[in-house]
């Protein structure tokens, strides 16, 4: 289950050449037209040699994460259902002043998968754009989107699901498939001599 955001403000000295979409409708717009581009770069990375790959998304993105200002799109924490582990409930329920029972039970639903899941979206503790409970907001939180993460080739399927919702995983992908390193013919990425998983 995947759920939001750090807070990220932009690095004033990042690049200032990196041209950056932040409009979500224009992400969404964009996102749903190159999808089957997406699918097929995606099918290609998979040929490669995930540690070469993750070399570069790791460097592309920390470039456009530096880029853009998490406080100032909220959108995982409206868009994203959140599912918290027991530690996570615990911690969040000390922050409220709650008990962990009276916090499930007000925050908190099964999924159809039988995983507990905040019952709400957006997320209940997002208010003006800012997570309320940050120090104590849950591990997933904390990791979205992702992307400094090893092993991207092996959560593609995630990353292509993020294209829509996340302005960093949108213009990183966008980045990728323009990547010199990561064409057919270069030697960069280390192309696999067995076919992909
Ligand atoms: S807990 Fe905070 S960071 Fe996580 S989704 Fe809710 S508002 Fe966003
Ligand atoms: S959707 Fe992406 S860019 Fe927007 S707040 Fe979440 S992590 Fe930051």
């Amino acid at each position: 289950m995947e759920t939001a955001r750090a807070r990220r403000r932009p690095d004033p000295s990042a690049a200032t050449d990196v041209e950056i979409l932040i409009d979500p409708k224009k992400i969404e717009t964009l996102a749903q037209k190159n999808s089957f581009a997406d699918q097929a770069f995606a099918s290609f990375l998979k040929t490669l040699d995930p540690k070469s790959v993750d070399a570069i998304v790791h460097e592309v993105a920390a470039t456009v994460t530096a880029a853009i200002d998490c406080t100032a799109c909220a959108k995982c924490c409206r868009a994203l259902v959140i599912a918290p582990d027991y530690k996570d409930v615990s911690e969040l329920a000390s922050r409220t002043e709650m008990t962990t029972q009276d916090f499930k039970k007000k925050y908190m639903r099964l999924d159809t998968e039988g995983d507990l899941v905040f019952r709400q979206r957006p997320c209940p503790f997002l208010a003006s754009q800012r997570c309320t409970v940050y120090e104590s907001r849950p591990k997933l939180c904390r990791s979205y989107p992702y992307l400094d993460q090893p092993d991207f080739v092996g959560h593609l399927n995630r990353t292509l699901r993020n294209v829509h919702v996340c302005p960093i995983v949108f213009n990183t992908f966008e980045r990728l498939k323009s990547d010199p390193r990561l064409k057919r013919d270069s030697p960069k990425a280390g192309h696999r001599d067995v076919p992909a998983r």
